[in-house]
């Protein structure tokens, strides 16, 4: 990330970005960047991305996607994006860490979050610097997301509005799971609870499946204790790449970007496609589903759970209305994209997207036009 570049302006519209801010701290060195994306809706929130290899550009998608995302969510938040330009597991996080953060002190309208790299102990450090943050530990008044998997329930919940759309009853439904993780196994055990079976799922070594149906939690204890889903007693194990093709009604891919591409979405069984990963299937593939009549629910949509309960943690909300927040969010937000592409025939992102742009328009009508 060379400073001295000129800042790419082909990402720029309507909407945003309103802010650019390279920062560099010449003590540690510390080199990065944030970009304030929109802030209609209000101060925006957006995870910091800690990696040796960071773009500019990737900051810009990942900006634009956290307004997209925030605003469809129904948030009082608008979105940016950080990146810094570091190895997290190399010495001295904190310090950088730290730098990154006084250097972004007066920049009110960006609030930090976790993301790749940074976990809620820089969180810690962060609101010790500035005392402006999201995805703090708990002794902190942070909401523990991860381990309440606010994600997964957040999931769940788009599956009950969606599964009708497809004739799919979540009673008895046969659910797979790509990338058994945080998100992955949360969306698997409140599936769960609502009546549906999970048959397969995956992490990085590998796959399995067992269509009588697997526990989700005691798959959860197998990859704990040996470190893997492939160890699990009286299942058949699989290639990863299968998982994603197995029998079943419904999939939630929650590992990589891209996953789903042009080779492997004519071979998809499930009828509901639960996006849990961000960006999880290219664009080809998701009109390759479209076409074959695969409902998918988009990620900014079906993953918002994580991101509502960071903003009810900044409200100094609870753990109780966090999850009450992500239901009737989740709930609506599903229902309306998904009535939008019937009565405008068209892809459920391509709605999303059209109904989050038209909520950030609303509120940039209420700022100063000059
Ligand atoms: P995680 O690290 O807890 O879990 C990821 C899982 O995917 C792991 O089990 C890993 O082994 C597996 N995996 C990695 N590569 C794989 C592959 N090629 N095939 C199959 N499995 C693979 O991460 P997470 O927090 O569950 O996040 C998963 C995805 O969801 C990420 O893309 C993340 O950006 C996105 N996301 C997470 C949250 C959240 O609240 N944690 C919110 C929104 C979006």
């Amino acid at each position: 990330m060379a400073d001295n570049t000129p800042i790419d302006r082909s990402v720029e519209d309507d909407l945003g970005p309103i802010k650019v801010v390279r920062i560099y701290d010449p003590i540690t060195k510390t080199q990065g960047i944030v970009v304030v994306d929109n802030v209609a809706c209000g101060p925006s929130i957006g995870g910091i991305r800690m990696a040796p290899d960071v773009t500019e550009q990737e900051v810009f998608r990942l900006a634009r996607a956290m307004t997209l995302k925030n605003a469809a969510a129904g948030l009082p938040h608008g979105g940016g994006k950080a990146g810094i330009v570091a190895d997290p597991s190399a010495d001295g996080k904190e310090r950088t860490v730290r730098a990154f953060a006084r250097a972004i002190r007066d920049l009110h309208e960006y609030i930090p979050g976790p993301d790749m790299g940074t976990d809620e102990t820089a969180m810690a450090w962060i609101l010790d610097e500035i005392g402006r943050v999201v995805g703090l530990p708990r002794v902190l008044g942070g909401i523990p997301l991860d381990e309440l998997g606010a994600t997964g329930f957040g999931i769940a919940v788009a599956a009950e509005v969606a599964a009708p759309y497809r004739d799919v009853k979540l009673e008895g439904a046969r659910v797979a799971i790509e990338g058994y993780g945080n998100v992955g196994y949360h969306a698997a055990r409140f599936l769960e609870e609502r009546g549906a079976v999970l048959v397969a799922a995956s992490d990085s070594k590998g796959a399995v499946s067992k269509p009588g149906g697997i526990d989700s939690s005691e798959l959860q204890n197998t990859r704990r204790e040996k470190g893997s889903v492939v160890h699990h007693p009286n299942a058949t194990r699989m290639k990863r790449e299968e998982l994603l093709t197995v029998d079943c009604d419904i999939l939630v891919p929650a590992a990589r970007p891209d996953s789903i591409h042009g080779d492997n979405a004519k071979a998809i069984q499930a009828k509901l496609i639960l996006q849990g990963a961000n960006i999880p299937a290219t664009a080809e593939a998701e009109a390759i589903l479209h076409e074959r009549g695969v409902l998918v629910v988009p990620d900014f949509i079906a993953n918002a759970g994580g991101v509502i309960c960071a903003s009810v943690e900044f409200h100094g909300g609870t753990e109780k209305s966090a999850f009450e927040q992500i239901e009737s969010k989740i709930r609506r937000n599903t229902a309306e994209t998904l009535e939008r592409c019937t009565q405008q025939k068209t892809t459920p992102r391509d709605a999303a997207v059209a109904m989050a742009k038209e909520r950030v328009q609303e509120a940039m009508t209420y700022r100063r036009a000059t």
